[in-house]
């Protein structure tokens, strides 16, 4: 089991070596090669990241496996290769693609994400569930950004890899991402214990929003402070810093994200239509629901004042409404 294990780490040091080796040295990667920079990619990030080129063929990591004297049939319960679907025998399970390799929080690789460099399905084709590898636990770049997030006592999450990455190329070093999955309890848990708040940076589109409105409770029940990054016309975090550039990305987006209950309040608007009294009156009870779950009675105070003032009501009104639902909800 151990030895396993120890096995299958060396297999994705060995490996993500070769397909960075193969990305900057072969013609073969030229495709590859353009798209990253046609991405906005230079040298630099591509060796800070240790992004590599898995090449359009079916053997190139089987015949190279092979001649490191490692068993097939363990790289393919490591995610490395796959079976041959008729037959005997084994593929690379990842073939033209754009590689990123993915750390546990120790720095040692455990995973791929490979990118396609065209439309296509699915466009993220990541490393199974393996010995090394849980994506509910694992979060890309933490190896590298625990530090940062210790000193801060924050943590920036994306939903994408190049977001973090591209990200971190404009100063948050802070930042991990997921796999491609939700976020989970678990990775609150381990964030929480390096960090007091988590900012949420999502995609803007739906999507990324409504992804957004879930983590915040999870966040929250692993004791983290939550806010989340606003970002306008749907772009997602990667879109931000190529269009308005880094120190734009930090001020706006980060350094400017909400509270939590501020993006509530923004996402339940989406929701109403404000113009009538029943429509307002509607909003206005979940809203009250909203802040009447806040901790902090100063909090509450201040939230309940802007509603009032937005809406026209009295701030009594509105505090009685939150004496009632908390009342409820006890
Ligand atoms: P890119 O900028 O390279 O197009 P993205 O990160 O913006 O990628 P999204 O479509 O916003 O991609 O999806 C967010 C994340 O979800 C991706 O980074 C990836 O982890 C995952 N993902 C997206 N599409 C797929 C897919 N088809 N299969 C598996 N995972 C996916
Ligand atoms: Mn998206
Ligand atoms: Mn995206
Ligand atoms: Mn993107």
């Amino acid at each position: 089991r151990q030895r396993e294990k120890q096995t299958l780490f060396e297999a994705h040091a060995y490996t993500a070596k070769l397909y960075h080796y193969l990305l900057q040295n072969t013609e073969a990667a030229k495709s590859a090669k353009d798209y990253l920079r046609s991405r906005g990619f230079s040298d630099k990030l591509i060796e800070e990241f240790g992004i590599g080129y898995a090449p359009a063929r079916w053997d190139t990591l089987v015949q190279a496996l092979a001649r490191q004297q490692y068993e097939p049939a363990e790289m393919e319960r490591g995610g490395l290769l796959s079976r041959k679907q008729d037959g005997d025998g084994y593929v690379d399970r990842f073939r033209d693609r754009v590689m990123f390799p993915i750390h546990d929080g120790d720095g040692r690789i455990v995973a791929f994400a490979g990118r396609l460099m065209t439309d296509g399905q699915p466009k993220y084709l990541n490393s199974p569930e393996t010995p090394l590898f849980n994506k509910s636990r694992t979060l890309y770049r933490l190896h590298e950004a625990k530090g940062s997030i210790r000193r801060t006592k924050q943590v920036v999450l994306f939903e994408g890899y190049v977001d973090c990455i591209k990200a971190w190329w404009a100063g948050v070093h802070n930042g991990v991402a997921t796999m491609g999955t939700a976020l989970t309890a678990e990775h609150a848990a381990l964030l929480r214990r390096y960090a007091d708040e988590a900012i949420i940076c999502y995609d803007g589109d739906d999507a990324g929003q409504a992804a957004a409105q879930k983590s915040i409770p999870l966040l929250e029940a692993a004791g983290l402070r939550a806010r989340v990054g606003i970002m306008p016309n749907r772009m997602d975090p990667d879109e931000y810093v190529s269009s308005y550039g880094g120190e734009a990305f930090v001020r706006e987006c980060i350094d400017g994200a909400v509270s939590a209950v501020k993006f509530q309040l923004i996402y339940l608007r989406k929701s109403h239509i404000l113009l009538e009294d029943d429509g307002k009156i509607r909003y206005l009870s979940e809203a009250v629901r909203l802040v009447a779950r806040r901790e902090s009675p100063t909090e509450r105070e201040l939230l309940l004042k802007e509603l009032a003032q937005e809406f026209n009501v009295s701030v009594d009104t509105l505090k009685q409404e939150v004496v009632d639902v908390r009342r409820q909800e006890k």
